[in-house]
């Protein structure tokens, strides 16, 4: 009954307060355990409509939701779009006066707001704590919650304080999102919010970006590397990006990439004034400059839907920080491409400055004896450093979350700290420097799987990247999936047609949009290319039969498609094999007992995608047949692992499997094993007999 209501009173808000017609993928999930109190984790790619999540159920809930966000101009933006709903919204930074925030917060306390948005470094003034403390909160919203994770690359200390302040404000429901979390960061997050004291639920979506093209070149020096993205920038019409690992190289590049291509290009990093990097946003976001060359500074509140290309000129830290920044190129759902491009020397160089992280003792105990000297027991002091210092604000953080200092307020380089009563150990240096070392060796770890992915070969990309984060790549046939994929499989007759076919269909796209001065997407959305390449229609009744062909598109463009699709289908042996005969001839080669690399080299479709023959043929041949083929991929050692995990967390879903052998097995060996043990508990064998 309840929920039943419940239910209506979502939909109507969704309607009536937000202008939409209907839920996107897992917003109702994470909005109804919201609603019944329960804290989620969502993990939700961007555009994904994360902030709906929160801002549906702040009207049904009424009181107070806090949105913790680091970003202060999305702030602004959600505050003003709330507001032209009649929504009552706020934000709290640091770029506010006096008298806006003690109106704010007077509005608070009269209980007539409804979305306060803070950042995270405003939870520590004791004043809004105590006034937010006497305010019923209902909701406790963490924006970019990756950032509460010290195994996150762009960790952030102020995160830590949001659990201390939750429980302040009377401990409320938490949902916690965030774009891209490894297995590793969803533990700290759930730990560090210590959500998983109450009621949880975890709601995850695929990290996916398919419409991403993902590519990695290694050259012999900058000479090349620079020729080289001169031709891809030349290449594209689109708008591209190009991250580079330092300050001085994003000037640099922006003014040689200028001087050749003769056309504006833009240079972005945290050392440039405020205003200035607020121009270069603007004029990229007005499509007057086409291309920029960026620090990872760059991003996060940078709007543009078009990126088309983004280009690494060095490598990153980690495979998180790489997938954040790839991740705003095409975020309109039209192909992109992500190309990396490096010599011996970037790597060089971010090893290099890895190794700088890693902590010296020494310092650490100077500081700590210079903290100890310097502030009163029980007392409260401002404290200030020089701006090369980067150590002190780092070792503050960890004594705050050891519980020795209360810092009040913190600036770029003082704070204002309160030193707790409570004798710091003779070992405290040592403690710290321990604490410090930890965190080095996580980066250490963490680079590994970067420098793994710049190899030329191994395993497709995509499946790398979605295993990072803990996830699997779902089966199907894919265009332009990455290098390592092309590479690998060498694509047959088949796939090589339909891979031009797809590209002549998406210049004629894009010449239509030009002529007709609309996005490409309007012409047509990759999805209808891709259909109709897979099924060559030779007729205009064919081609209506296309997914998304109606009789406007065919009135239109009919002649014009069927003669690019019968340019691309002279010879006989091009026709298409169906989805249907790449299964029947997988199946046969699987029954014959073919060796899964041969007949992976057989059919053209893409790694995955063979797998899902296999687990398919393997749910019904003949028992025998199915164990004897599965033995020759999993070892049995690994099999029993694997079935006792299953046994424990069950067999639909192969994430929590994983989880819990710390990646110790593949995902092959997952779905391998899966249908052996399928097919097992059916035939109800207890025990599988030994090779
Ligand atoms: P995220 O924070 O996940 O990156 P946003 O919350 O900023 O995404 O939402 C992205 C866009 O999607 C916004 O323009 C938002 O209005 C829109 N959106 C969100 N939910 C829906 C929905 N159910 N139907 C249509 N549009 C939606
Ligand atoms: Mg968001």
């Amino acid at each position: 009954m309840e929920q039943t209501s419940d239910r209506q009173s979502t939909d109507r808000v969704l309607a009536e307060i937000f202008g939409l017609k209907s839920f996107r993928p897992l917003q109702r999930e994470i909005i109804e355990s919201l609603l019944a109190s329960q804290s989620v984790l969502g993990i939700l790619p961007t555009g994904a409509g994360k902030s709906l999540c929160y801002q549906l159920p702040s009207q049904i809930l009424g009181g107070l939701t806090i949105v913790v966000s680091p970003l202060i101009a999305l702030m602004r933006d959600q505050v003003r779009s709330l507001r032209d709903r009649g929504i009552w919204a706020a934000a709290l930074h640091h770029h506010q006066s006096g008298t806006d925030q003690e109106k704010i917060l007077a509005a608070a306390r009269a209980g007539v707001l409804s979305l306060l948005y803070v950042s995270p470094e405003r939870l520590r003034q004791p004043r809004l704590v105590r006034t937010l403390a006497a305010v019923t909160v209902s909701l406790l919203v963490v924006d970019e919650a990756h950032l509460i994770s010290q195994w996150g690359h762009d960790f952030r200390p102020d995160y830590q304080g949001i659990r201390d302040f939750r429980e302040r404000v009377g401990l409320p429901p938490v949902l916690a999102v965030t774009a891209t979390a490894t297995p590793r960061v969803k533990r700290d997050i759930i730990q560090a919010l210590a959500l998983d004291h109450g009621p949880l639920k975890v709601v995850e979506g695929s990290v996916d970006r398919p419409n991403l093209n993902l590519s990695v070149r290694h050259v012999a020096s900058e000479a090349e590397k620079f020729a080289e993205v001169v031709r891809r920038v030349k290449a594209e019409q689109g708008a591209v990006l190009i991250y580079t690992d330092s300050r001085a190289r994003t000037e640099t590049w922006a003014r040689q990439l200028h001087r050749v291509l003769k056309e504006p290009v833009s240079s972005y990093h945290a050392g440039m004034a405020a205003s200035d990097r607020q121009m270069v946003e603007q004029r990229f976001l007005q499509r007057e400059v086409r291309v920029v060359a960026a620090t990872n500074a760059f991003g996060m509140g940078v709007d543009r839907g078009d990126i088309r290309l983004v280009i690494h000129v060095g490598i990153p830290e980690s495979l998180d920080a790489y997938y954040q920044e790839i991740g705003r190129g095409g975020r309109d759902g039209e192909p992109g491409q992500a190309f990396m491009v490096w010599h011996d020397d970037d790597l060089r160089r971010r090893k290099w400055r890895l190794r700088q992280d890693q902590p010296d003792p020494g310092i650490v105990a100077r500081i700590v004896e210079r903290l100890a000297a310097d502030l009163p027991e029980g007392g409260s002091q401002p404290w200030r450093w020089e701006p090369n210092q980067e150590m002190i604000p780092v070792i503050l953080a960890l004594l705050e979350e050891m519980g020795y200092v209360d810092i009040e307020e913190k600036a770029l380089t003082s704070a204002r700290i309160e030193r707790l009563e409570c004798p710091w150990p003779v070992s405290l240096g040592e403690l710290l420097t321990n604490r410090l070392i930890t965190q080095y060796r996580y980066r250490l770890q963490r680079f590994q799987a970067m420098e793994e992915y710049l190899g030329e070969s191994g395993p497709c990309r995509r499946e790398r990247l979605l295993q990072y984060f803990g996830q699997a790549l779902t089966p199907g046939p894919r265009f332009d999936c990455c290098d390592r994929c092309q590479g690998e499989q060498g694509p047959g007759p088949v796939e090589q047609s339909a891979e031009d076919l797809m590209s002549a269909l998406r210049a004629w796209r894009h010449a239509v949009a030009r002529e007709r001065n609309v996005a490409p997407y309007l012409v047509f959305q990759d999805r209808v290319l891709q259909d109709i390449c897979q099924r060559m229609p030779m007729t205009l009744e064919q081609l209506s039969g296309c997914h998304g062909v109606g009789p406007k598109k065919i009135e239109s463009f009919g002649l014009e498609l069927l003669a690019i699709v019968k340019a691309h289908a002279i010879s006989p042996e091009v026709v298409p094999a169906s989805e249907d005969s790449a299964l029947a001839r997988a199946f046969s080669l699987f029954e014959s007992s073919v060796a899964f690399s041969q007949v992976l080299e057989r059919i053209p479709r893409s790694a995955s995608t063979v797998l899902g023959y296999l687990e398919r043929w393997m749910s019904q041949a003949d028992i025998d047949v199915v164990r004897a083929y599965g033995f020759s991929l999993v070892k049995t050692e690994t099999y029993d692992l694997i079935a006792e995990a299953f046994a424990l967390e069950g067999d639909d879903r192969l994430r929590p499997v994983m989880d819990r052998l710390q990646g110790t097995v593949t995902y092959q060996d997952l779905r391998v094993a899966r249908a052996i043990y399928r097919r097992s508990r059916e035939e109800k064998l207890k025990d599988v007999p030994r090779q």
